[in-house]
């Protein structure tokens, strides 16, 4: 829609103009005013010291559009009463060259916007208003220095006088950094009043020289000028860009902000400072901030003074004095606004203040950020303090920052030296020496050594590796990778598709072009850090700071509880990791995945004898082998997880990736099978295949090999009843992988019944035993109501899912999606984030085709996506009865599956 298009918005109300700063406001209606309006006008109606000013409505920027660009004809009046409202209230005069007034003019659409006209500071200064302004400060340099920055912000704002192409440099910087060179120093700061006034000039005349016409120095026509520019710039290609993707319509327009400036570098009696009303690391109740006395707010960033402290509780040993002692009546005006503040928004605030002439102006406010710890504090406290509902507090939760709880993090006040990003596989931070094959990080971390896991990929054997590293960075993969998905479930920090790493396994070292730093060789044993939140990594140790629970997190957790509808499961292989899912809150597993049990190094000789053998009665024999290993790994599991269900998923690999790689396991293979190695490498050859994802897997196994399978089920039921008997409640759901067909799933439910009701036989116990499928292809999806006959659960494997519906390999996609999501083609990876349109589309299919023949048919998720906040939003919409996630991300799943219900009530 253009904005002229839109009747409805053709209407123009008599009011254009609406103040703030005078302890009032009329209306705080963001449609009108815009986001930074409608916050300058609430503070101003809570009687919070904001510097007067007035806002032009979004309305005028729709008739600028439709009136070919030209301001509503009532516009000139209603700025001017606005300027002598503001000039009433500071006591100072637009323009005039004793005392004169300068004013700030912002953009402020209704939401926050990047690419629209920022801000213009310091209107209003011309050679006059700055030599009146001198004498009233006192202060020569600070004048000029706002006067440059006046000249360049509004030249490049306003007057579009910018580089010239792509190679071009800033012309205003170009001048500065002239000025710097011919007086021989470094920083801004050091320039005089006179260098500053030169500049002055200079700016003014590449103006002239870019634009033909002087710099203005009317301030009414600057301000005019500014109003232009505001509204213009809600047009530019980057704004409308934004725009799109977003989905925010033309016609809503921009607001104007003019405000009046204040000053906290005119002497001694200002000041300038921002702070948190409570300790953001913490979440501890008290005021946390720094401030600067006779400063610009930039200075207390650039970190070239000292900050002081705000309250003297706060002040440590060797700390200046605080605000509450240099300035106590500023002090005790400041401490009541954020009482008032934080009571109004109900949320911690992140405030920016001056001090001018010991009267205290809040420039800003805004919900703070915060760690993990203190988001679940500060929540918790301010429920007890009668501030938020439970409900409330719940939905102020950030689901992803729970992670921060969860792992370890690196001081977020250490200096990284980034020199690769990859994919952020699995949160928490990692430091230790580099070591490239999973037999080196067992032996090092043997010798008590910390090492990071450096490998192309990584595949089932390397298991072992991967458990006794700190952390795991791979060059390829994506975000559902073996290594990415291996990593998540043990907690550990994981970066995938770092494919800027060029890894030499026989040299053991990787390179990594860095820029400006040319090649950079990073060698076995060398320290690294790896950041799995952002994807970072970096040469040498960071400090690390460890996990730890807040006390308030277990009441906040029995409120999430109690508020969700959907049941969380863990994903989880091994006793251990059931356990560790217990307690962080799952109730049940909803994927066991079974090939991990082929792998131990007693199993895999059998496993590749089983592969390998001619004939189903040496297959059985082979298998045989096995089955009491997986007895005992099922006993463990099923026994951690009682009483919850725990749905184990038989076979699933393609069987060439149990195969023997190496001259020595083949010869040992040989060995044992009494053949000639050229005669096994060959039988290996034969077994690949060049598509092993969409290859010999899941189902098909069985279909080829029952005797797999059968085996599998003995070893679960046989465990199972033996439990049983015991008097440890279990409920094991068997489940099939890759089913696309229900005549798959039907030869084998009765496969997996007839063993089932065999072994029950044979120990006198009867176990309860469902038998389900997972929904991982597409024709699944819509033969659904065909295979539901068969089963008495669905589990959609997103992963494969994903995979198959966007014919996008997982493991390889890492490498060019991530161009995919920089070019907007898509907004977020697949693999992170549940594809609601397309793979969504096919799992709210595959769940009305399933009930519609099983109403009561259980569905659950349990790929990647079951732990991802949005993608547990979606379950929750579609109708799932559980979600199943790694052990790690119960607590972040528990919690997202409130909101989903809290926001769909
Ligand atoms: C899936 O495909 O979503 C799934 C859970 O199975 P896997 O990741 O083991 O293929
Ligand atoms: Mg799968």
């Amino acid at each position: 829609m253009t904005l002229a298009s839109r009747e409805t918005d053709a209407r123009l109300s008599e009011q254009l103009v609406y103040y703030f700063g005078d302890g009032g406001a009329t209306t705080t209606d963001r449609t009108l005013l815009g986001g930074k309006g409608s916050g300058l006008a609430e503070m101003s109606s809570l009687g919070i010291p904001v510097p007067p000013g007035f806002t032009i409505t979004t309305e005028v920027c729709s008739a600028y559009y439709r009136n070919g660009r030209q301001f509503p004809s009532e516009l000139d009046a209603q700025v001017a009463d606005g300027l002598k409202f503001i000039q009433e209230h500071v006591g100072t005069r637009f323009g005039d060259p004793d005392n004169p007034l300068l004013v700030s003019v912002r953009s402020g659409a209704r939401v926050s916007m990047p690419g629209m006209m920022d801000t213009i500071l310091n209107l209003g200064l011309n050679d006059t208003t700055a030599e009146g302004l001198i004498k009233r400060s006192g202060n020569a340099r600070f004048v000029y220095d706002s006067y440059r920055r006046f000249v360049q912000m509004y030249g490049d704002v306003v007057l579009g006088v910018g580089r010239l192409n792509e190679n071009d440099h800033d012309p205003f910087e170009t001048l500065i950094n002239a000025k710097k060179k011919a007086r021989g120093v470094t920083i801004d700061t050091d320039l005089t009043e006179d260098d500053l006034r030169e500049l002055v000039a200079e700016y003014k005349a590449l103006v002239l020289e870019r634009t033909g016409k002087p710099f203005p120095d009317d301030p009414q026509e600057q301000l005019w000028g500014a109003i232009g520019a505001v509204f213009s710039s809600w047009e530019t290609p980057r704004a409308k860009v934004y725009r799109e993707m977003h989905g925010y319509p033309d016609w809503w327009g921009t607001a104007v902000n003019v405000q009046a400036m204040v000053f906290g570098n005119l002497g001694d009696d200002c000041a300038t400072g921002v702070l948190f009303t409570r300790n953001p690391s913490t979440g501890e109740d008290v005021i946390f901030g720094e401030f600067l006395v006779n400063a610009q707010g930039e200075d207390v960033v650039a970190g070239t003074r000292t900050p002081s402290p705000i309250s003297e509780a706060a002040r440590a040993k060797n700390d200046p004095p605080s605000l509450e002692l240099q300035m106590p009546e500023a002090y005790r005006q400041l401490v009541a606004a954020c009482e008032t503040l934080e009571k109004h928004f109900r949320d911690m605030q992140d405030i920016e203040f001056t001090v001018q002439q010991n009267k205290l102006w809040i420039l800003q406010t805004r919900n703070g950020k915060r760690s993990g710890q203190a988001m679940v504090k500060i929540a918790a406290d301010m429920h007890h303090a009668g501030v938020l509902t439970e409900r409330e507090a719940i939905l102020r939760l950030d689901p992803e920052q729970l992670n921060e709880l969860l792992h370890p993090v690196f001081d977020p006040g250490a200096k990284r030296e980034v020199i690769a990003t990859g994919l952020a596989a699995s949160p928490g931070a990692a430091v230790g020496r580099v070591v490239f094959t999973p037999g080196d990080a067992v032996q090092w971390a043997a010798r008590g050594e910390d090492v990071i896991l450096v490998r192309d990929e990584t595949s089932p054997e390397d298991i072992e590796g991967m458990k006794d590293a700190r952390g795991i960075l791979t060059a390829r993969g994506g975000m559902t990778s073996h290594a990415a998905v291996v990593a998540r479930g043990m907690g550990k920090c994981c970066i995938t598709g770092c494919s800027v790493l060029e890894i030499d396994y026989p040299h053991r070292e990787f390179h990594v072009a860095v820029e400006g730093r040319g090649t950079v060789i990073v060698r076995e044993g060398d320290l690294i850090s790896i950041d799995g939140t952002t994807g970072e990594v970096m040469i040498g140790a960071l400090p690390l700071a460890e996990a730890v629970f807040p006390p308030e997190y277990e009441e906040l957790m029995s409120w999430v509880d109690r508020e969700r509808t959907l049941r969380v499961r863990a994903n989880a292989d091994t006793p251990e990791d059931a356990e560790r899912a217990r307690a962080f809150g799952a109730e049940g597993i909803g994927l066991c995945r079974t090939e991990h049990m082929f792998f131990g190094a007693d199993r895999i000789l059998a496993m590749r004898q089983m592969i390998l053998s001619q004939s189903e009665e040496e297959r059985r024999v082979a298998l045989e082998k096995i089955l009491p290993y997986q007895r005992e790994d099922f006993s463990g599991i099923l026994r951690a997880m009682s009483p919850f269900p725990v749905t184990i998923r038989l076979l699933d690999p393609p069987l060439h990736e149990f195969l023997p790689h190496t001259e020595k396991e083949i010869a040992e293979l040989a060995a044992l099978l009494d053949m000639k190695a050229a005669d096994v490498e060959s039988r290996v050859h034969n077994l690949s295949e060049f598509n092993p994802m969409l290859g010999h897997r899941g189902v098909r196994l069985a279909i080829t090999y029952p005797e797999i399978y059968e085996i599998q089920v003995r070893a679960i039921m046989e465990a199972a009843c033996a439990l049983q008997a015991e008097g440890v409640e279990v409920h094991p759901e068997i489940m099939i992988p890759l089913v696309g067909m229900d005549t798959e799933l039907q030869e084998l439910r009765a496969l997996t019944e007839e063993v089932a009701t065999t072994v029950c036989e044979e120990q006198g116990v009867h176990v309860e035993v469902s038998v389900g499928t997972m929904i991982e292809l597409p024709r699944a999806c819509v033969v659904a109501d065909r295979i539901a006959e068969h089963a008495d659960f669905f589990s959609f494997g997103t992963n494969d899912l994903t995979q198959t519906t966007f014919g996008l390999s997982r493991d390889d996609a890492g490498r060019f999606l991530p161009s995919y999501i920089k070019h907007h083609i898509l907004e977020r990876d697949p693999f992170v984030e549940l594809d609601r349109d397309g793979v969504g589309g096919l799992v709210r299919m595959g769940i009305e085709k399933g009930r519609s023949v099983k109403p009561d048919l259980k569905v659950g998720i349990c790929g990647e996506h079951g732990g991802n906040p949005p993608s547990v939003h979606f379950c929750h919409e579609a109708g799932l009865n559980y979600v199943s996630c790694s052990p790690y991300r119960v607590p972040i799943a528990r919690l997202a599956a409130a909101q989903a219900a809290l926001q769909n009530e």
